[in-house]
């Protein structure tokens, strides 16, 4: 059981071995062959330090056009600390994917300054509910052709009253794009969500 199993490519087990990753959590195991192999949706009950965010961000590196400025993936979360931390997460994870752009996006910061690193070609927009939504209506950012989206602690995106927020968002993606949904716990709001965003999700529980 490690990384190179999981099916990673040579740059993203190159970023395992410096960040010291030996092997890789349960989250990790179930979650990473799945999302490399198909293209699927995906809902995950998993607390936080468990590995979550390379359960979907190594995936997510792998299978966006690094080459393309295009933005391809969406990763929302609730709060700005865990988008900052998600950002600098997925710049580690992707240390060795030239030209990769990540950018994060949260309320309390400077719009035009996010705005001007999303212009420059982000593949990656980590982003909290309300900033996201403000960005699109005033057409800062377009989220049109993105292919894979995360809904990260979505237990405490509902608890903060961001649905209404997460459905005017994920309205001004593709259809067919995979939504991969991670949740400590599963009130009847996350099934909701789920049942509302996802088709034949696969299931995972650590
Ligand atoms: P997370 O649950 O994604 O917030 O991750 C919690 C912490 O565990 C982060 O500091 C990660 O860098 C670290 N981590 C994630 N996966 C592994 C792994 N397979 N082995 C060791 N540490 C890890």
């Amino acid at each position: 059981n490690t990384f190179q199993d999981l099916g990673l490519n040579e740059d993203l087990l190159r970023a395992v071995t410096d960040l010291g990753f030996v092997t890789p959590s349960d989250v990790q195991s179930q979650a990473i062959p799945i999302l490399l192999e198909k293209e699927t949706d995906l809902v995950a009950l998993a607390q936080t330090g468990t590995g979550k965010t390379a359960a979907f961000g190594f995936p997510m590196l792998q299978k966006i056009d690094i080459e393309s400025r295009t933005t391809q993936g969406l990763i929302l979360s609730p709060t700005r600390e865990l988008c900052l931390q998600i950002t600098n997460e997925m710049k580690l994870y992707g240390k060795y994917c030239k030209g990769l752009n990540v950018v994060a996006v949260y309320g309390g910061s400077s719009i035009t300054d996010q705005a001007r690193d999303i212009k420059k070609g982000a593949q990656i927009i980590v982003a909290t509910p309300g900033r996201i939504k403000d960005m699109i209506s005033r057409r800062l950012v377009d989220i049109s052709k993105i292919e894979y989206a995360v809904l990260d602690e979505a237990d405490e995106m509902l608890n903060m009253g961001f649905y209404e927020d997460i459905t005017d968002i994920l309205s001004n993606t593709p259809e067919e794009k995979c939504t991969w949904l991670f949740s400590a716990t599963m009130p009847k709001e996350v099934s909701v969500i789920a049942k509302k965003f996802m088709e034949n999700p696969v299931e995972i529980t650590v």
